[in-house]
Order: C-alpha cells, then sequence, then structure tokens
C-alpha cells in the first residue's frame, strides 16, 4: 500500500490521529473543565477525508476522542464507514492498525457498547478517577452527591458493558485512565488498581497536566507517577515493563493479578522525544501538540469538494514544520510567566486529550 512516512523536524513520525468528534461533554472534571460553547462541527465526509490523508501520510492508529465522543450523532456512521474502508486492500485507512475510542463510559449502555464493537471499534478507554461516589462526584464537578453516586454506577456499567460487547480487557480491548489530583483523589488509588484488577483491565494513571486554563493547575497539585508506583509496591509485586517507543504509558506488570498497571508522565518523565500524535479537533484546526497555543486552520482545505491532493500537502506541511516538545521545557516556561503559573492554551476537551 502506498504511503509516505510523514516525518518532523526532530524525526518523529507521525503515527497516531487523535480526532475529536465534539468538544462539548457531559461531565465538568475539575482538572478539565470544558468550556461547552457551540462551534461548528465538521461532517462526515471532512472526517473520513482526514482520516484517509492522515493514512497516505504514515498514521496507523485513530483514536477518537472528544469533548465525550459518545455524544456525538456522527460516531456510529464514522466507525461504520472506516469499517469499511478499512477492508479494502488498496485502500490507505487499510494501514490502520488500531481505531480506539475515549469516553467518560457514561453513554456507554449495552447497545451502545454493542454498536461500537459491531462498527469494529478495536479498543475503548474509559475515564475513571474514583470508586468512592462523593470523591467521584467531586472529580467530575458534580455537586448533587446523589446523582454523582447514580453517575459512577453507570460509569461502572458501562465498563461492564463494553467487556460483555467483545472488549476484551485481558486482549487489551478495554482499559482505564484515571487522572491523580493530589489530596483530592490520591486515597484512591489503591481502590482503583483493586476494582481494574477484579476484571484484568490495565488502569493507566496520568499524571494531571497543565493543559487549558480554566482549571487553574498549579505544580504542586500533581502526584507523580513515581509516587504511585512506590505506594502500589507496598502492596504489590510490579514488575517494570517500560514504555514503547512512541506510546505515552510506562507499563508495570503486577505479578499477582496477571495484568497491567501503567503510568503515564507527562511532568516528571516527558516523552516529547517520540512523540507521534497530530490532534484535530472537531472544528478542523490541527494541533501538533498539547500545548500549541494556537491551531492551525484546516477549514479552506476541507471545504467540498475536497481536494485531497490539497489536503494532503497541508498536513504534510504542518508536519514537516513542527518543533514541539513542550513538557521537556514546561519549567522553563513556566519560570518566565510571572503573573500566572499557567501557560495560555487550548483547553483539554476542546483538543481531546
Ligand atoms: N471525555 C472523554 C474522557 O474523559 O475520557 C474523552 C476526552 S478527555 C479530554 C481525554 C482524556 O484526557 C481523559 O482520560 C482525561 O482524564 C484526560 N485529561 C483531561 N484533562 C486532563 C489534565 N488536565 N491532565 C491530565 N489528563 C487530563
Ligand atoms: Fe469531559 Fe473527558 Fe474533560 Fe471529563 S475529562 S470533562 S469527561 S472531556
Ligand atoms: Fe507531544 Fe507536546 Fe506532549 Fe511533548 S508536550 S509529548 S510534543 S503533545
Amino acid at each position: 500500500m502506498g504511503f509516505k512516512q510523514l516525518e518532523d523536524n526532530r524525526k518523529r513520525k507521525l503515527k497516531v490521529l487523535r480526532l475529536s468528534l465534539k468538544q462539548n461533554c457531559n461531565f465538568s472534571c475539575i482538572y478539565c473543565k470544558p468550556e461547552n460553547y457551540s462551534l461548528d462541527v465538521l461532517n462526515i465526509e471532512q472526517f473520513k477525508k482526514l482520516i484517509l490523508v492522515s493514512c497516505r501520510l504514515g498514521v496507523n492508529s485513530l483514536r477518537i476522542t472528544g469533548g465525550e465522543p459518545l455524544l456525538s450523532s456522527q460516531l456510529d456512521e464514522l466507525l461504520y464507514e472506516i469499517k469499511s474502508q478499512r477492508l479494502e486492500e488498496s485502500n490507505p485507512v487499510a494501514n490502520l492498525q488500531d481505531i480506539s475510542l475515549t469516553t467518560n463510559g457514561y453513554l456507554l449502555s449495552k447497545k451502545k457498547a454493542n454498536e461500537l464493537f459491531k462498527n469494529g471499534l478495536d479498543r475503548i478507554t474509559v475515564s475513571l478517577d474514583a470508586i468512592d461516589p462523593d470523591i467521584f462526584s467531586n472529580m467530575i464537578g458534580e455537586e448533587n452527591k446523589i446523582i454523582g453516586k447514580e453517575k459512577l454506577f453507570t460509569v461502572l456499567e458501562g465498563i461492564d458493558h463494553a467487556i460483555n460487547a467483545g472488549f476484551n480487557p485481558k486482549a487489551g480491548k478495554l482499559k482505564i485512565n484515571a487522572v491523580i489530583k493530589k489530596e483530592i483523589n490520591d486515597n484512591q488509588i489503591f481502590e482503583l488498581v483493586d476494582f481494574a484488577k477484579k476484571r484484568s483491565i490495565e488502569i493507566r494513571f496520568i499524571e494531571y497536566m497543565d493543559v487549558g486554563i480554566s482549571n487553574n493547575w498549579q505544580p504542586s497539585d500533581v502526584f507523580f507517577s513515581e509516587r504511585i508506583i512506590r505506594l502500589l509496591k507496598k502492596k504489590h509485586r510490579l514488575k517494570d515493563y517500560g514504555r514503547k517507543e512512541g506510546q505515552t504509558a510506562n507499563r508495570w506488570y503486577m505479578s499477582d493479578s496477571n495484568s497491567f498497571v501503567s503510568t503515564i508522565s507527562s511532568i516528571s518523565n516527558p516523552f516529547c522525544s517520540d512523540c507521534n500524535r497530530l490532534r484535530i479537533t472537531s472544528d478542523g484546526y490541527a494541533y501538533t501538540c498539547l500545548f500549541s497555543n494556537e491551531g492551525i486552520n484546516l477549514n479552506p482545505w476541507l471545504s467540498l469538494p475536497i481536494n485531497l491532493h490539497e489536503l494532503e500537502n497541508k498536513i504534510k506541511s504542518i508536519w514537516e514544520a513542527r518543533e514541539d516538545n513542550y513538557s521537556e521545557d514546561r519549567f522553563k516556561v513556566l519560570e518566565k510567566k510571572t503573573d500566572k503559573n499557567q501557560k495560555i492554551h487550548p483547553s483539554m476537551s476542546y483538543l481531546g486529550g
């Protein structure tokens, strides 16, 4: 299959497309704080062409995200279309080895989980930051603790619906993401691991990052991965499996449960040197870094009928010009900021994580 492997200025390959289908969200996590204003969202044809062109440039992994991607009315059709294209041998989309989705799990009903599986989704990651209902409510920004508890149970049920639909955690088809904020949900680490362990789900602890401007991030809020591992070693036998090139997670094998715990250490151990991810927002802006101040508007190349060649050249030129390494320089950048601790940049719910 003819595709050109694209590299940026630091010889980093373009491998992963993180495509946000919707910036809005039905949760309001305290570390993310979605803005929920309305945007002109791209249509199916435009999403499809972005995926096609990215695959022509070497992308082999697609992550569908948001905001909350399960709120998107275009999701099922998009997945179905990609599934069909993946079956065509000469189609660059067949280059996709992995199609995954990140969700808060609230809309992961039995029907939805079955549809996602049927439509060719390979993997799901569910975000879950606490098992205690009050802490969960706090993390998702739900003031009413009774509603928060109901939402927690719906998410936990959603995880089981996904497993029953065929997203087998033992085969890496279902994972959990947990953001740990110091003194807010750090007492949930063991409970989260126990919950995941019972179902052989890999749980990935993400260091709280300074994305967006509304979460009031402070360095002192970060609960470092190293500390999580130190804590877990008191109770579990962990073997370091390291971080694979181009991946974000450092994996640890828990021999007492035949499953993995992972850490994503963007703050304490940045992985910019092999960052292979392009983000495209639901309104058609390309971001080559989670911490870019501005995206590049692809809409002029997305008006119908789309000229694939021109769109491809645009994305190629964006990637080739890429120099990003924000996490490697984070504290130098922040030191220069005298007025506030946080660099101005778009929110996580807009960028898609
Ligand atoms: N709404 C979906 C969800 O929560 O899974 C998908 C979008 S969300 C922006 C993608 C991932 O980003 C989630 O796993 C979430 O926990 C993570 N995230 C959001 N804000 C973050 C922050 N400030 N630091 C670290 N991770 C964050
Ligand atoms: Fe919504 Fe995901 Fe952000 Fe939470 S992390 S507010 S679920 S987009
Ligand atoms: Fe990639 Fe930017 Fe994160 Fe570095 S800071 S790993 S370049 S997204």
